[in-house]
């Protein structure tokens, strides 16, 4: 069998983007509140820093906080209004990090040079709030952290009157935070993927067929919704094929509920050859009911690949006794093209249409039906 169907947002891609992706996509809506809330805190840190610290030192405040934490905060605010990629968001993430870091060292730069001895906790919050918050995996917060720590020591001690035992402890705790900071990235991606893989093995389960492992029809669905919408970019044809097999409540009853269970997982072997390329889908829509969808495909190819499935179905020679179809179990087929843009619906029931035609015809054949009604009938495969 092939590769179970995997439908995500975003169906290209390693497993990895696929999971980035998704990460990313549902963090989205929860940023805005913690982005707020950052820039809100930001502007209450200027405003202590004017109540407690004298103006000279209260200026530099103003020009690092503002400068390098709530603007690009505020921008990353506007920005989630916006529609960018996702590996924007990763680097206007490490950005923002980077610069909210650099302008708490500055601040401490800045006090520390003008003989204030500024508190240094600001740094260990930051540092912290990278782990929790930036959405960026540990491979990103990593280098970050250990940058911010040395950016800390180097103002230490190019700027700091601090004895060198009491730089060193500050230094010490900056890089303590930060391995917090790269455990709390860690945990917090680890909790996502696992939430992901759930959601991935939920939804396979939801949208496959025990049976036959083929797509179910609410698989098939969401599959057609996107192949549709891609038919629609890029103005291509889409095909669909009803299949349904010939008298198989006689093949039960005969050859017993397993022969039969076993003749569709043989048939649905055969469908999904058929159904190969990334917009293609093939399906168990319920019972002995299978359906194929395939992309960019005209009518006299269509076709053909009715008459092949008739053939190959055929060609399984299960024996099938009481079908006065052949001697061999056989299969019916209503095949339609599709504009883009056609509902599912509506394509289903112009296939329908054709199959209802195809078994009214003596089944074991294919009829083409049009969405404006034209039909055509294939010739029976297999006596
Ligand atoms: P037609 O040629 O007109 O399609 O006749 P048919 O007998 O194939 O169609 P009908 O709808 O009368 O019967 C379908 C049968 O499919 C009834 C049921 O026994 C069988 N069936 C449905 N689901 C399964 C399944 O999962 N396993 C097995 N073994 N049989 C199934
Ligand atoms: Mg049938
Ligand atoms: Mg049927």
């Amino acid at each position: 069998m092939t590769e179970k169907t995997d439908v995500t947002e975003q169906t290209s891609g390693s497993r990895e983007e696929r999971f980035q992706h998704w990460y990313l996509g549902s963090l989205g809506p929860h940023l805005r509140p913690v982005l707020a809330i950052a820039l809100l805190a930001s502007v209450l840190a200027m405003f202590v820093h004017a109540l407690l610290f004298p103006a000279e030192i209260w200026l530099g405040s103003l020009f690092f906080i503002g400068g390098f934490i709530s603007v690009p905060l505020l921008l990353a605010l506007v920005g989630t209004q916006v529609q960018i990629s996702r590996q924007h968001v990763t680097n206007f993430s490490t950005a923002i990090c980077l610069s909210a870091l650099f302008g708490v060292n500055g601040v401490l730069a800045w006090s520390y040079s003008h003989a204030y001895d500024m508190p240094y906790e600001g740094v260990l919050a930051i540092t912290v709030c990278i782990g929790m918050f930036s959405t960026l995996p540990l491979r990103r917060v990593l280098p970050i952290t250990i940058f911010g720590s040395l950016m800390f020591a180097g103002v230490k001690v190019q700027y700091s009157m601090d004895p060198a035992l009491i730089i060193l402890v500050q230094v010490f705790f900056v890089l303590f935070f930060s391995a917090i900071s790269c455990l709390i990235a860690y945990l917090v991606q680890q909790f996502f993927r696992s939430e992901y893989r759930r959601q991935q093995a939920l939804r396979q389960l939801s949208e496959t067929d025990p049976l036959t492992d083929l797509l179910n029809r609410r698989g098939f669905e969401t599959r057609y919704g996107l192949a549709n919408r891609s038919a629609l970019r890029n103005g291509k044809m889409l095909g669909l094929i009803l299949v349904d097999v010939d008298h198989f409540k006689a093949f039960n009853d005969n050859y017993g509920h397993d022969a039969g269970d076993n003749a569709l997982v043989a048939i649905a072997e055969v469908l999904e050859q058929y159904a190969r390329r990334p917009f293609d889908a093939c399906a168990r829509l319920g019972g002995e009911e299978f359906c194929l969808l395939l992309h960019d495909l005209d009518m006299k190819a269509l076709q053909n690949i009715g008459q092949a499935v008739c053939h190959a179905v055929a060609h399984l020679k299960i024996p099938h006794a009481h079908s006065s179809a052949g001697r061999v179990l056989t299969v019916s087929m209503g095949i339609t093209g599709i504009s883009p843009g056609t509902p599912f619906q509506s394509a289903y029931r112009t296939a329908d249409r054709a199959l209802y035609e195809a078994k009214d015809k003596g089944r074991n054949r294919w009829v083409w039906l049009s969405n404006d009604s034209k039909s055509g009938a294939g010739v029976k495969a297999a006596q």
